[in-house]
């Protein structure tokens, strides 16, 4: 009877396959007509005789041009992947991940196998594996397992402009190790015309410039600063939307779904969250005779198959409002895009090293992001861009923004380096060095944190703290949690801390989220709250309905788990025992103070915090449990500014557990006031 079957199924399949198989010649012709279209494709010839002729190139050009998917795919043809990998660093897991997806489709291979990414917790490749798009993080993590980077044939560092941490850290050392194996070929991109200093660090690398196409676009600015750029930025999309000559009647060319899309950049999740529910709700409201906008999120937190959504055109006769954090800047090409909106501010790392405090702080741009952002309209027709500040705010603005290296904590390089055994960091080749101040506070931090000693070398505890993927707050913490037997509790609260957002609150439903979400209240603080909710969830097996019922984000839940099973694992090999505390679970709160103890503040009469490190005042988050509850003392996982500085994940602790737990860093003797709490170094 199986025979049977199958014969019968046959017939059908083989129609079905037919569909499938023209459908997917057809997407085959349509990509190859879109590579010979791309800027990219005339300069093939002379990219490959430069990357053959010369050890080292720096490629220039607009984005868009075909740099991030098409030179891996010319390098392939030209027999690169015979004898070893190509690299191509990305600063973003996003762009990562998309663009291995677009190039594997592009070759016609399943991602995975020849193309492949890898992220952190998320490694899409395999022994087959000849173009590897990867975050510059993961590159500089192979490098502390192999110095040599021995099965890279060529290195691409893409996205050079950026000049994220990692990227900086990469260009030394893919340098030095060019040095001692030749047979490496590095390949610099970039998207500004600031090449000169690549070019001078990699002893005098051929610059070359592909031209790109670029459309005019007319800039609008406001005519006074705005107060509430995203109210701003809602009712310019609207304004757009709804201008008769933007096409929204019967301006035939542009009603085929093919252009007219708008981009708006904002600072990060929530507000993208925020404005996305507020275009949705005035969307159903519009004028009959509008074309149907279709909003479309895009930011790194976001699940993959929604990312990908933003690539698709929008059905004939709608329009497409793309709500994006940087990542659209240059990162990531989207087609179809005639309108710009721009607010102007960022979200970014920034580090104070007098006190040695990291912040994500909302910043304005550069002069050099403004440009790139407005260049985003003018790809395929000319353009319009709206910014929502003042000229005058734009003559003021820096000319680029400031490399990462010189406004970030540098103490997970520092340990990595250490790691390689690159020992003294101030004469480490860095394309840029980091501030001395930096210098000396990371290292400092790192000395409190016990992962280096007195004299500055690598102890024991930092050779394994290095080993997990995480930044040395985490990986402190979690090998302590041995000695506070909370080993499993931590990982767990170290894997939901890894996805921004557990709960999803339909907008209908407030009230009864909160509810909901009560039923998983720790007072012992977020992290506990959060550790409630995946026992439970692991309870229920993940049950769908539960989730639903819940109000659970249950693929982010799949994230967590597998964040989860992957650190049991790296515990595994580090012989570490998954202990748990059971109900004991002050020890977990005691144990995060040993990796967290700069990330504590102090209640105040006026119901404000103070932070111990430098006096700051800080909120807590209104998305904490603790929001309301507002213990004495609080130990916290980050701090955002936004509208004011808000720490987000907070737990209560014991001040008398400072001292105890991080004598190097709070001196033996006990916290005495809140008031008077000032660190003793
Ligand atoms: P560059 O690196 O020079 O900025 P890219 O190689 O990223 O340029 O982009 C080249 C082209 O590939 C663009 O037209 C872009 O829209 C297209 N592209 C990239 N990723 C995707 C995707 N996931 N789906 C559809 N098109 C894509
Ligand atoms: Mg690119």
């Amino acid at each position: 009877s199986n025979n049977n079957n199958n014969n019968n199924n046959n017939n059908n399949s083989s129609s079905l396959k037919n569909e499938t198989d023209l459908k997917k010649q057809q997407k085959q012709n349509e990509i190859k007509q879109q590579k010979v279209n791309l800027p990219v494709f005339s300069a093939r010839d002379a990219l490959l005789e430069n990357i053959r002729k010369h050890p080292t190139v720096v490629i220039i050009s607009e984005t868009g041009t075909g740099k991030t998917t098409q030179i891996p795919q010319f390098l392939r043809e030209d027999g690169w992947t015979k004898n070893g990998v190509i690299a191509i660093t990305q600063p973003r897991r996003v762009a990562a991940i998309s663009i291995a997806k677009r190039v594997a489709e592009e070759i016609d291979v399943e991602l995975g196998k020849e193309v492949g990414y890898c992220v952190r917790f998320d490694d899409k490749t395999s022994e087959q594996t000849k173009l590897k798009y990867m975050t510059d993080g993961m590159l500089v993590r192979e490098a502390m397992i192999d110095p040599m980077l021995k099965r890279y044939s060529v290195i691409i560092l893409d996205e050079a402009h950026e000049r994220t941490l990692n990227t900086d850290v990469l260009f030394a050392l893919i340098k030095g190790i060019q040095a001692k194996r030749p047979s490496l070929h590095i390949v610099i991109m970039s998207a500004t015309l600031d090449a000169e200093m690549f070019s001078r660090y990699f002893n005098a690398a051929p610059i070359l410039y592909i031209e790109g196409r670029q459309f005019p676009v007319r800039i609008y600015y406001c005519e006074e600063s705005q107060k509430d750029y995203l109210d701003a930025a809602l009712v310019t999309v609207l304004q757009i939307h709804l201008d008769v000559n933007n096409g929204n009647e019967s301006n035939s060319n542009e009603d085929d779904g093919n252009g007219g899309d708008i981009l708006v950049f904002l600072t990060g999740r929530e507000e993208i969250d925020t404005l996305e529910k507020l275009l949705n709700e005035r969307i159903p409201r519009l004028p009959s005779t509008a074309k149907q906008l279709l909003v479309c999120p895009i930011y790194s937190a976001m699940p993959q198959e929604q990312q990908m959504k933003v690539f698709e055109r929008a059905p004939k006769g709608t329009r497409k409002v793309i709500i994006a954090t940087n990542i659209a800047e240059t990162s990531l090409t989207i087609n179809g895009i005639r309108y710009v909106v721009d607010t102007g501010v960022v979200k970014s790392r920034l580090y104070n090293a007098k006190i040695g405090i990291d912040t994500l702080t909302v910043i304005p741009i550069s002069k050099a992001s403004a440009q790139q952002r407005t260049g985003r309209a003018g790809r395929e027709f000319p353009g319009q861009c709206y910014r929502l500040y003042t000229e005058d705010t734009f003559a003021k603005l820096d000319h680029s923004s400031i490399p990462e290296i010189k406004r970030s904590n540098i103490a997970n390089v520092i340990l990595q380096l250490k790691t390689i055994g690159i020992d003294d960091v101030l004469s480490f080749d860095f394309l840029e060095r980091p501030p001395l101040p930096t210098v000396q506070k990371s290292l400092e931090q790192l000395y409190c944190l016990d992962a280096l000693d007195k004299q500055g070398k690598l102890t024991d505890l930092g050779k394994r703290m290095s080993q997990f993927p995480l930044e040395p707050m985490y990986s402190k913490t979690l090998i302590q949690s041995q000695e506070f037997g909370c080993v499993e509790e931590v990982i767990i609260i170290i894997s939901m801390l890894s996805v921004e957002s557990i709960f999803y609150a339909p907008k209908d439903k407030l009230a009864e989220v909160e509810a909901i979400k009560k039923i998983f209240f720790s007072p012992e603080g977020d992290h506990l709250t959060l550790l409630n909710v995946f026992r439970e969830y692991q309870k229920v097996n993940g049950n769908l309905q539960w989730c639903y019922d819940h109000f659970i984000n249950t693929k982010s839940m799949v994230k967590v788990v597998n964040v989860f099973e992957q650190l049991v694992e790296y515990c595994t090999n580090s012989k570490i025992k998954l202990t748990s505390c059971q109900s004991e679970t002050e020890q977990v709160r005691r144990c995060f103070i040993t990796g967290f103890f700069l990330n504590v503040a102090v209640l105040q009469p006026d119901k404000k915090y103070k932070t111990m490190a430098d006096n700051r005042e800080i909120h807590i988050h209104p998305t904490s449990f603790l929001f309301d509850v507002k213990p004495q003392y609080i130990l916290y996982n980050e701090l955002t500014i936004t509208s004011k500085p808000f720490a987000r994940n907070v737990i209560p602790i014991e001040p008398t557990w400072l001292p105890e737990l991080c004598p190097k860093y709070y001196g033996s003797k006990p916290v005495a006031t809140a008031a008077a709490a000032e660190p003793q170094k």
